[in-house]
């Protein structure tokens, strides 16, 4: 599959979407977050590394960039990489800073504002785009490699409607 729409009525969707895609994850998967601030781009991770099992505090790393999470993913620990680049100045800090490296074949990286590191971000297996729309949310789930499809292809979501 490579397109899925999505509404999300209030913050229980959220948290809803972020547990169905931790059970569809897969090393090495890259995903792009798209939206204005309070989209809810760290809240959709936040409830994806929660359902992975990750037990402690998820804040947003606004000015560390980069925060690092561990998580069991079919009985192998995986490194989360979560980006947050709306803080960084230019394209060159990515590089500078090595972020590159991160995105391997074991990494599992989530960027929000990926925009800010247009033409040096490795490309996404899945793009996420979250509006608003009423009190809730609308998010589009678009697939970009073989990696991706099968992501959304074993995507199961409720919508709480
Ligand atoms: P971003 O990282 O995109 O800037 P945050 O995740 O920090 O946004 O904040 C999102 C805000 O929206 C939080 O206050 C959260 O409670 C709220 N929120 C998340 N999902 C929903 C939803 N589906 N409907 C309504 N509010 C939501
Ligand atoms: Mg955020």
């Amino acid at each position: 599959m490579q397109h899925i729409a999505i509404q999300l009525k209030d913050e229980a969707g959220t948290i809803a979407l972020g547990a169905a895609l931790a059970r569809v994850l897969t090393p090495g998967l890259t995903l792009y977050l798209h939206g204005d601030l309070g989209a809810g781009k760290t809240a959709l991770t936040r409830a994806l590394l929660h359902a992975a099992g990750y037990a402690g505090h998820v804040k947003s790393p606004t000015y560390t960039l980069v925060e690092p999470y561990t998580i069991a993913l079919h009985d192998h620990m995986v490194e989360v990489m979560h980006f947050d680049l709306y803080r960084m100045l230019s394209a060159d800090d990515f590089l500078d800073a090595g972020f590159r490296e991160y995105f391997n074949s074991d990494n599992i990286c989530i960027v929000e504002w990926p925009e800010k590191a247009d033409g040096v971000l490795p490309p996404a297996d899945l793009d996420v785009f979250l509006t608003l729309a009423g009190d809730g949310r609308k998010v589009e789930l678009v697939a970009h490699s073989d990696q991706g499809f099968q992501c959304l292809d074993q995507l199961h979501f409720a919508p709480n409607m």
